[in-house]
């Protein structure tokens, strides 16, 4: 295989559950099985949730399993500036637009009569507003988001894991009307000026990837590969949340497991090792065949 630089990309909001851990280990993986780097970027820019003793611990847990990575973390609230940049290219191409709209007014246009928009997409009631409608807003002292003049483009992605996914593009939000980036156009600035050739990341992320690869073909850059990988689900089938038990490394460490005996989980979970054998790290990287991953979650077991 050739290289291909990946990264993980955590939110510092809190600790990596099992889930986490296991997209981690997995990317980690993607990389290190082909000789190329692994990156570490925090997604810090929510600064109401993003506290750095989550990061702290976030990285604790990485290093507890064995995972390393190349160079700096990255943090993305030291990357403003890249990002106004980014913004103001698109700008300047008459690619963006204000956007008013609070969140309740774009569910509430969703069961307008044209019809209710897949995946939370925006049906474009700012994209031609009237001057005067703006400035009245203005005049309120509402505060615009910037949103993306998508064209209604339908883009697909080429997934390693996944295989093609099409998807219209809506008007995504680039910048928030609190004033910061927005994730999707943070992620495909970071991803490219990081040098990041493959995304490795859970398959929730899929229906986004349609549109940051139009984003990073607007912003003149050829989007990097994309492999989508399960995600872990609680016993009941729903998303594993804190609620559901020992989900976290340091859960499982005060329930006398070890680091070791985590990983050879997460690693039995995708076929990788035997339930209850040992996984070290250089017999995981030579094992791992991505064309041999599971294609569907993991539910814990109770
Ligand atoms: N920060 C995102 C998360 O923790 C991941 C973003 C990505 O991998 O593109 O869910």
């Amino acid at each position: 295989m050739e290289p291909m630089d990946g990264r993980f990309a955590p939110s510092p909001t809190g600790r990596l559950h099992l889930g986490n851990l296991r997209t981690a280990l997995l990317a980690w993986l993607f990389a290190r099985s082909a000789g190329s780097r692994f990156l570490l970027r925090i997604e810090d820019l929510d600064a109401a949730m993003a506290r750095a003793e989550h990061e702290a611990g976030q990285l604790a847990d990485l290093r507890a399993l064995g995972l390393d990575w190349d160079g700096p973390v990255v943090h993305q609230r030291e990357r403003t500036e890249r990002y106004d940049q980014a913004i103001a290219a698109l700008a300047a191409r008459g690619l963006t637009y204000r956007c008013w709209c609070t969140r309740r007014e774009i569910q509430g246009a969703s069961s307008a009569p044209n019809g209710p928009q897949p995946d939370g997409a925006y049906p474009g009631t700012c994209r031609d507003l009237p001057d005067a409608v703006a400035r009245r807003y203005e005049g309120e002292g509402r505060r615009p988001a910037v949103r993306l003049r998508a064209g209604g483009a339908t883009v697909t992605v080429d997934d390693r894991q996944l295989g093609p996914f099409t998807a219209v593009v809506d008007d995504l939000v680039l910048r928030r009307n609190d004033g910061t980036a927005a994730y999707n156009l943070a992620v495909v600035v970071d991803d490219h000026d990081q040098g990041v050739a493959e995304v490795v990341r859970a398959d929730d992320l899929l229906p986004s990837t349609p549109r940051q690869a139009h984003l990073a073909r607007l912003l003149g850059h050829e989007p990097p590969a994309y492999a989508h990988v399960p995600l872990v689900l609680a016993p009941d089938g729903t998303r594993l949340a804190k609620r559901h038990g020992a989900v976290t490394l340091p859960d499982r460490l005060a329930r006398g497991e070890t680091p070791e005996r985590v990983r050879s989980a997460l690693a039995a979970s995708v076929g990788l090792v035997q339930p209850g054998e040992p996984a070290p790290l250089a017999v995981l990287l030579r094992r791992f065949d991505p064309a041999a991953l599971p294609r569907t979650p993991w539910r814990l077991t109770p």
